[in-house]
């Protein structure tokens, strides 16, 4: 998939996760500690595409999340590639075949996105409030990118940036202090990544699901749909179907979570 749909799954996952929590599992959320869930998941959701590099002295190519903040992340992307291909070489078993580019691979797996999640709660509960506006300046910066992606291309990385950090630090001073917010975020990152590898099994090229569990002398079996089922990257269905799906379930889940809270804010009552 494509970065727009991916970010799109990503809060449309967080949202409706949310809306469950608060439904059947008795766990309300503030409207603004949910919109810093999904956009910390839709920002997640792009993670792994960090292994998508493009030009880095040219400014061009690469993944829409290695575009988020220009030629610095183009360049962290190159590096992400370049280790990413170096792992699979090196644990690759004799049927992998070789590989000169490491584009979903290690950050397509699921160690990378217990990695990602825990890393996170770590870094927020060790260092705090700097480390928590870090984390979200960076998963903003990419949310931007994937849901208002037409709107980031014109901005630029420089506007996009700024909106980020002035959003994260808002976001910080909003969020509930650390026993809540904190492991909040590492979930919505490590969701997030999980969402995206759904997001790439359903297209023919796959990812690989079971590493590092190894398979019939493959470390690195990806694993997608058959060609029949499978949806092209960038296809018609992916950028009408699948995204008018993510929007609905996000619209439906967020009028849901936020529908109680307007009610008694105007005493209706059912
Ligand atoms: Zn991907």
């Amino acid at each position: 998939m494509m970065g727009p749909q991916h970010a799109l799954s990503g809060a449309a996952t967080w949202l409706a996760g949310s809306w469950v929590a608060a439904q059947f599992f008795d766990y309300p959320q503030s409207a603004t500690t949910i919109a810093v869930g999904a956009a910390v998941c839709a920002g997640g959701a792009l993670l792994p595409d960090l292994d998508m590099s493009g030009k880095v002295t040219k400014g061009q190519g690469g993944s829409t999340v290695s575009r988020s903040f220009g030629v610095a992340s183009l360049f962290v992307a190159e590096v992400i590639e370049k280790i990413s291909v170096g792992v699979y070489t090196a644990t690759k078993l004799s049927k992998d075949p070789d590989r000169h580019n490491g584009h979903r691979t290690l950050t397509h797996t699921l160690p990378f996105a217990a990695l990602m999640g825990f890393g996170s709660i770590w870094l927020c509960t060790r260092y705090g409030r700097w480390a928590v506006i870090g984390i979200l300046f960076f998963m903003f910066g990419f949310a931007l990118r994937g849901l208002f992606d037409k709107w980031a291309d014109r901005a630029g990385w420089v506007i996009v940036t700024i909106t980020s950090g002035a959003a994260a630090y808002f976001a910080f001073n909003f969020l509930p202090s650390e026993n809540r917010g904190y492991p909040m975020i590492g979930l919505a990152v490590g969701v997030g990544c999980i969402v995206h590898l759904m997001g790439d099994i359903v297209t023919r090229a796959g990812v690989p699901i079971l590493w590092p569990i190894p398979t019939g002398r493959r470390m690195w079996r990806m694993i997608g749909l058959p060609d029949t089922f499978a949806i092209e990257a960038g296809s018609k269905v992916e950028t009408t179907v699948l995204r008018t799906v993510f929007t609905i379930i996000s619209l439906v889940a967020g009028a849901g979570l936020l529908a109680p809270a307007l009610l008694k804010r105007f005493d209706i009552e059912l």
